[in-house]
């Protein structure tokens, strides 16, 4: 039965760090296999799941040996960092970067610049300023609007209730091609409360979809980690962001690298 399927938060920060391509190679197919036993449950194709490597926190060198594993796509959540990254990492023609944590207005320019999809689209004021910057550089950028589905004022993203407003906004920002909605479930051990987080966006992705402006796609939900992402899948993700599973545990703790919104009192609206 899916709605028994636990979270694995109990091996938050326990993952043992991957040192060697093949460490990468086993994670990375441990990973398929829960991916795929996910989608045998509901009946999904696996190949309808794509699998995003978050490399957040990992030196360049642990970077290379996801490559030579295989990763051409990356998940940093810190522009500074994963601006970095790119830079020394200019000889791997083929790696792409996935920019999955908030952005502030100013930093957009770095991300038109480097990143080729950003998940984390919460205002109208860094839709303006990531188009303008991609403009300019003659880029597009592949977006996800980040929904709090977990209700907590800690969490970065918009409320359910601003999205479809949100949404009608968009078409003018031609260099944003929308795929979908992202979300990041309540960090519980109660699996029924973060599969209400999944449920939830995928819900509202679907009512989404029959009032979407013309070119906005909402095909994509990317939702699920490490510790929920089978959770995820069962609920409809489209793309997963998987982290220690597959890099190991970071040595910091997660408060850390994940800020938090700085005031939490004010509930965050779209124009902000
Ligand atoms: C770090 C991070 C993840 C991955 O978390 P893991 O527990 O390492 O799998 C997923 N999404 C976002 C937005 C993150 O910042």
């Amino acid at each position: 039965m899916t709605s028994e399927t636990p979270t694995r938060h109990d091996q938050h920060g326990l993952y043992p760090e991957a040192g060697t391509v093949e460490d990468f190679r086993r994670n990375l197919a441990t990973v398929q296999e829960r991916i795929a036993a996910a989608c045998q449950r509901v009946g999904r194709d696996p190949a309808s799941v794509r699998l995003l490597p978050v490399s957040k926190t990992k030196p360049q060198a642990s970077l290379r040996l996801a490559y030579a594993a295989g990763c051409r796509l990356l998940g940093e959540n810190k522009v500074q960092e994963a601006f970095g990254k790119w830079e020394s990492m200019q000889d791997l023609a083929d790696l792409r970067w996935s920019v999955i944590g908030h952005l502030q207005t100013n930093k957009a320019r770095l991300v038109a610049r480097f990143a080729s999809e950003f998940q984390a689209l919460d205002s109208l004021r860094v839709a303006e300023a990531l188009d303008r910057h991609l403009q300019a550089q003659g880029r597009s950028l592949d977006v996800f609007v980040q929904v709090n589905t977990s209700g907590e004022a800690s969490k970065y993203g918009l409320s359910p209730e601003a999205v479809p407003d949100f949404i009608q906004q968009l078409p003018v920002f031609s260099a944003l091609r929308v795929r979908g909605l992202m979300t990041l479930a309540l960090f519980s051990a109660e699996a029924e409360r973060v599969r209400r987080c999944f449920i939830l966006l995928r819900e509202l992705r679907d009512r989404l979809r029959q009032s979407a402006p013309v070119g906005i796609e909402l095909d994509a939900l990317s939702m699920g980690m490490s510790g929920d992402f089978e959770i995820a899948i069962e609920e409809g993700a489209t793309v997963v962001r998987v982290g220690q599973a597959i890099f190991g545990a970071r040595p910091l703790p997660d408060s850390y690298y994940w800020p938090t919104r700085p005031d939490p009192d004010t509930p965050q609206s779209a124009a902000d």
